[in-house]
């Protein structure tokens, strides 16, 4: 058979598309795109510091003292929730405990974490808790730190509260994106906010080969849109072709999460300018569209919901919305899996060297409780008795106790440094303490699929068939156990001691 293609191209792990559960792209018969963040992808930094300075200025106009305030890129990272009541970042694990936390910029200690979320389960679901669901909620969630010691310091006497401190960072960073000024900056020199990818207009062209649908669903307005994608795609495409030859159907201003779960109104959006005209009767091929709702693109186009594989960075507004209404399947950009993914590799030495200590720790504590069980029961005169005697075993105990003291001054600096892989204060994104974070949970029930880019599916192809690994559970013989799981042990435990 001739060797036309390379069936492995060497693309990195980060690169891959990662899958919860299995999803065949053969029978998928749509797929909707989200705009920012997934089919343009900006430079974090670069957009979320635009928009936390403008938010700064809106506050030094009402005479707020925040003029010597800056943005911090790392202070914060997506997934991590905003504790609005007592003025907290928290991480917590799959489970809602927290593990790591911060007051104002300055981490929280385990005494104090311990003595404020003992008793406290993170419930997204509780209007206390604000989650950073996309890159979007780095200035907000960075900006709400640094007042929360300007509050402390007594220096906001006008607000009255974490939570009202809170409210009033929402709205302001709010009011920049729906502003004009933000997206007109962006708009008028995007080459400093967009990371382009050549690849990805080649992925949607093979989707489209292949007969998929391809919508673009987006909460941006129909000027930036136009804008950012003619910018990112129109250059890849063939010559007399444009973004919108790409797609069966625009919408925008499509007010996600509320489009998957309500139904409103489309207009169809008829001049390059943007004029909204009322749209009636069924949706038109082609045609472009502000507002509207995922259940007449189903009826319109006749394709059911486990047909249409919608594409986001937003965790509730794409995908855990896009699941609780009509049932799509869901695709997650996950931008930072590569570098999560680059640290969690370049660790893996370690990682090996920390799971064989970690092993050997168990050991010797198996041997430990032995000899105080054996020390107990020949005090109490009780059970089986050892062969030796009390002052034995008491410098048999004490010998293992040192080889353990030993053990953890060995792994104590690896596991900090596991600890802060990719963000010195947050660590990985995917793990909280000695287990899945929060962000992990949520991408595992709500997202079918993951992966950092759109381009990866390039290398995917239209036609892939992707299978979920098995999952697996502490007592299964193949779960993998070891290695990830004693990343933070030590640490936990150095810190609970
Ligand atoms: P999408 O990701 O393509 O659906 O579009 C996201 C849109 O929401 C962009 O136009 C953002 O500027 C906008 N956006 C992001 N965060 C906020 C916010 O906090 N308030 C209002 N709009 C936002
Ligand atoms: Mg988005």
């Amino acid at each position: 058979m001739p060797d036309l293609v390379d069936p492995s191209p060497s693309i990195p792990r980060g690169r891959g598309v990662f899958c919860n559960r299995t999803l065949n792209f053969r029978a998928l018969r749509a797929i909707g795109y989200d705009m920012d963040y997934t089919l343009v992808d900006y430079r974090a930094d670069a957009f979320e510091r635009r928009v936390y300075d403008f938010a700064r200025e809106s506050l030094l106009r009402v005479g707020w003292p925040v003029g010597d305030l800056a943005f911090d890129p790392d202070m914060v990272a997506r997934g991590l929730v905003i504790d609005t009541e007592l003025g907290n970042l928290v991480k917590a694990n799959r489970f809602g405990f927290v593990k790591r936390s911060m007051h104002g910029t300055r981490p929280l200690d385990f005494a104090k974490q311990r003595e404020l979320y003992t008793h406290t389960i993170v419930d997204l679901a509780e209007p206390r808790w604000a989650f950073l669901n996309t890159l979007f909620s780095l200035s907000e969630g960075c900006l709400f730190s640094q007042l929360v010691e300007l509050l402390d310091q007594g220096l906001l006497p006008q607000v009255k509260g974490y939570t009202a401190l809170f409210t009033r960072v929402r709205a302001t960073v709010d009011a920049q994106h729906l502003e004009g000024h933000l997206k007109a900056e962006i708009a008028a020199a995007p080459e400093h906010y967009v990371v382009l990818d050549p690849e990805a207009a080649l992925a949607l062209l093979d989707q489209r080969a292949a007969g998929k649908k391809l919508l673009l669903i987006t909460n941006s307005e129909w000027s930036f849109t136009a804008r950012m994608m003619s910018y990112a795609y129109d250059r890849f495409l063939p010559v007399g072709t444009t973004w919108r030859q790409l797609f069966d159907l625009v919408i925008v201003g499509a007010r996600k999460p509320d489009f998957f779960t309500e139904r409103a109104p489309f207009f169809e959006v008829v001049t390059e300018d943007g004029l909204l005209r009322p749209s009636s009767g069924p949706l038109k091929p082609g045609a472009a569209y502000m507002g509207g709702c995922a259940v007449q693109v189903e009826q319109d186009l006749g394709i059911s919901g486990d047909s249409i594989l919608y594409v986001g960075d937003h965790m509730f507004g794409d995908v855990h919305a896009s699941k609780r209404g009509p049932l799509w399947r869901t695709a997650l950009v996950l931008r930072e899996l590569e570098g999560e993914v680059a640290a969690l590799e370049s660790f893996r030495e370690a990682e090996l060297f920390l799971a064989a200590r970690m092993a050997e720790k168990e050991r010797l504590e198996a041997l430990w409780a032995n000899a105080r069980l054996a020390l107990l029961r020949l005090k109490g005169g009780y059970g089986p008795q050892p062969a030796e005697d009390g002052a034995t075993l008491e410098a048999t105990i004490q010998e293992f106790r040192s080889q353990l003291q030993a053990l953890d001054i060995e792994i104590g600096p690896l596991a900090q440094a596991a600890n802060e892989l990719t963000n010195g204060r947050w660590g990985l994104l995917t793990r909280a303490g000695n287990d899945k974070s929060h962000l992990a949970r949520q991408v595992e029930r709500y997202a079918d699929v993951y992966t950092s880019r759109v381009s990866n599916f390039l290398h995917a192809t239209p036609f892939v068939y992707l299978r979920s690994t098995r999952g697996s559970l502490p007592h299964d013989p193949s779960s993998p156990g070891g290695p990830p799981l004693a990343l933070n042990i030590a640490l936990e435990e150095a810190a609970e001691a």
